[in-house]
């Protein structure tokens, strides 16, 4: 495929220093992006990742797993390969990887946006000459707003919900997407919870340098009064009896699928919020022709309209074969 990097059956080699990027299955040594699920998998024999992703790791995949963790930036040599761990900019402690063989550059992006997020490191751009990207939102049609504008349009339908007596009931992925929204809330005095999932993150995150709001996590069993409240919960308790005993709650959603057509009808919301820790098309195409690569391998989602405008541009593109159509996927 490239000559410092193969397509496997587990995932992406890199036969010089005998290590997988974020593989499926079961390998001897797994280089980690970041602690989403489509990306770290439990039982591989060693791990490694940036440092702040290392605490995160270990609450997906136990703490039993041999991981160690370098600074970003740093170099380290595999084999004979050099390593070092790049912000993604797409949850803490995203990284791309960087890999170089006898000269020879290839970064691995993993998930990323250049988008502004105060809840993890900023993006870099790195310079190579391949690059494998994702393309999860790869088409013109995605354009984000700036952040601070949804986190307005998050603020602005909590206080009506408040003022109609109606609990805001909040879904968003566990990790990353339910710390940015915590980030971005402007409570008035009003009460903020969250599921135990989104809670179990906000340490690592809080010592990180990320504040957020006064907070109580949700317990099993517990008879709360919702009221006024803003609750953050993963989509996957949409359908528990937790929820449907919010009989009041109007709910809503974030996430960039939100900026699809009829998805916010199809899940029975009150609201979509567009809001996601991806690149948008203009996002992939300035981090792509800022990195330099001639080559360009795109993973995680239908990649056909970047490829072909890639190439239009010069770059030799294509589709990585055998990646994954779905990203952003992550409970
Ligand atoms: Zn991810
Ligand atoms: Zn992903």
């Amino acid at each position: 495929m490239t000559n410092i990097l193969e397509n496997k059956r587990e995932g992406l080699y890199c036969p010089a220093g005998d290590f997988f990027v974020d593989p499926r299955g079961k390998v001897e040594r797994a280089v980690i992006t970041h602690a989403h699920s489509d990306h770290a998998r439990a039982g591989h024999n060693y791990y490694l990742c940036s440092d702040s992703c290392l605490p995160i790791l270990q609450i997906r995949i136990g703490t039993k797993a041999k991981i160690e963790s370098v600074p970003f930036g740093k170099r380290t040599k595999i084999g004979s390969a050099y390593v070092s761990f790049h912000p993604a900019g797409h949850i803490l402690g995203s990284a791309q990887i960087r890999i170089e063989v006898k000269g020879e550059v290839w970064v691995v992006s993993g998930d990323y946006k250049p988008q502004t997020d105060r809840t993890c490191e900023a993006f870099e751009v790195v310079s190579c000459n391949g690059f494998i990207s994702e393309c999860t939102f790869g088409l013109p049609v995605y354009q984000w707003a700036d952040e601070q504008l949804v986190h307005n349009e998050i603020n602005h339908w909590w206080r009506e919900n408040a003022e109609n007596e109606c609990p805001s009931l909040l879904f968003a992925y566990s990790l990353g997407k339910a710390q940015r929204v915590l980030a971005g809330l402007e409570t008035e005095g009003r009460p903020v919870f969250v599921h135990s999932a989104v809670h179990s993150f906000l340490t690592h995150y809080e010592q990180a340098g990320v504040k957020f709001p006064k907070l109580q996590k949700v317990e099993r069993g517990i008879d709360y009064n919702f009221s006024n409240s803003m609750v953050i919960a993963p989509p996957a308790v949409e359908d528990s009896t937790w929820v449907r005993k919010m009989k009041k709650a109007k709910k809503g959603f974030a996430s960039g699928w939100m900026s699809i057509r009829g998805a916010k009808r199809r899940r029975n919301l009150d609201r979509g919020f567009v809001l996601s820790d991806h690149a948008d098309w203009h996002g992939l195409l300035e981090v792509i022709n800022g990195t330099g690569a001639d080559r360009v391998l795109l993973t995680h989602g239908n990649g056909d309209a970047l490829v072909r405008f890639l190439r239009e541009t010069g770059k030799d593109a294509s589709m990585l074969e055998g990646a994954s159509v779905r990203g952003e996927e992550e409970e």
